[in-house]
């Protein structure tokens, strides 16, 4: 409980409805670009200690997502407590989506792991504090064809500026061909890069090998195979100790959220010479898609603010040579002087 006073969060409100079972809890990070926008994830958490420490850590991070995508949003998230494959119902999405709505407007929330569009959808019938739901139903739809495209924008910027060739030149190792994995495929398909991929599911990995003419690898081969970009896509915390050793690339640079295991694996790619492509700025396009509906955006506003990945991905490198300094860190340097500026 210190932890919120002490590191600055704005609210954080915790709910319980008997009637539906449902234990949630919302955090505000901080507000200072706008309203705090982040999904509901849900998931058997042990104990409200361990919720707790989850959606702090996750708002926490939607804030510095937004202010370095350069999006007037603030950063937020909510968790139920609840596992999404045996304890969801639509009660129990009925009344997180009145508790959302209870706080006015100062929190939006989204799908994320445990909740699905359908979820959102239905969450929209009860606040309109929600965003990303389907197409059919006048929202963004799936955001992962927008995190692909940023993630190819944040590749060729490193390709350019630390491998110094272009994608075509490059071998990628890809990590999850899911819903951004394949998309990332087919976009370096289309530049002409040498692709390997590794899924867990064989189906997967067969079928977009075959697409993109890639060569199918093995979950455990990926890591140690001799590339120039090291791709994650698909589960956070895969970038520790035990990993890192493995790598034979120059550059990491994926969709997955919270890549590394610890600030430790941040400085120890920076020690290995790989430079790291720090997960929220180059995964931004996912946000970007879903809050544009938000924001009413048109499409081009959306696809420029995509695009401008490259270009803060670039600011990064050029930072992280000129400081020799870990990527991770000058990523948090930036998005800090960008709340700072609205501060003032
Ligand atoms: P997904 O579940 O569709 O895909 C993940 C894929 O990874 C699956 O195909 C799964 O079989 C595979 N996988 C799981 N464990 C693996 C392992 N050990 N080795 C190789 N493959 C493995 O999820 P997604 O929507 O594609 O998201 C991928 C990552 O990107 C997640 O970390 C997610 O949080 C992040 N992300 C997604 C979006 C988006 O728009 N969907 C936006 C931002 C960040």
């Amino acid at each position: 409980m210190e932890k919120i006073w002490r590191d600055g969060y704005e609210e954080v409100v915790f709910f319980y409805d008997r009637a539906s079972n449902t234990h949630s809890i919302i955090s505000i990070h901080d507000t200072t670009l706008g309203p705090a926008l982040g999904g509901t994830r849900m998931y058997p958490y042990k104990s409200v200690e361990e919720a707790l420490d989850d959606v702090l850590r996750l708002s926490k991070g939607m804030t510095y997502k937004a202010a370095v995508a350069n999006l007037p949003l603030g950063g937020g998230k909510s968790v139920i407590q609840a596992d999404p494959k045996t304890e969801k119902t639509p009660a129990m999405l009925e009344a997180h989506a009145k508790f959302v709505d209870s706080l006015g407007g100062k929190y939006i929330t989204a799908e994320d792991s445990g909740t699905t569009r359908q979820d959102i959808d239905h969450i929209r019938k009860f606040t309109r504090y929600v965003v990303g739901t389907s197409e059919e139903k006048g929202g963004s739809g799936d955001p992962s064809p927008y995190t692909a495209k940023g993630v190819l924008f944040g590749m060729r910027a490193c390709a350019d500026k630390i491998l110094q060739k272009d994608l075509s030149q490059c071998r990628i190792a890809l990590q999850g061909a899911g819903n951004v994995g394949k998309h990332v495929a087919r976009l370096l398909y289309q530049e002409g890069a040498k692709l390997f991929i590794a899924d867990v599911d064989a189906e997967k990995t067969r079928a977009i090998c075959d697409e993109v003419a890639a060569t199918p690898v093995s979950v455990n081969e990926i890591f140690d195979l001799e590339c120039d970009i090291f791709s994650p896509n698909a589960l956070g915390g895969v970038l520790d100790a035990t990993n890192i050793s493995r790598l034979r690339c120059q550059v990491v640079a994926g969709a997955a959220n919270n890549q590394l295991k610890n600030d430790e694996a941040g400085n120890l790619l920076h020690e290995r010479n790989i430079f790291y492509s720090p997960d929220y700025i180059i995964n931004a396009g996912g946000l970007i898609s879903v809050c544009y509906e938000w924001l009413n955006y048109t499409d081009s506003k959306r696809d420029v603010l995509v695009e401008k990945i490259e270009e803060t991905m670039r600011e990064v490198i050029d930072e992280a040579l000129k400081k020799r300094l870990p990527s991770y860190l000058i990523a948090r340097e930036i998005g800090e002087s960008r709340l700072q500026q609205h501060r003032r």
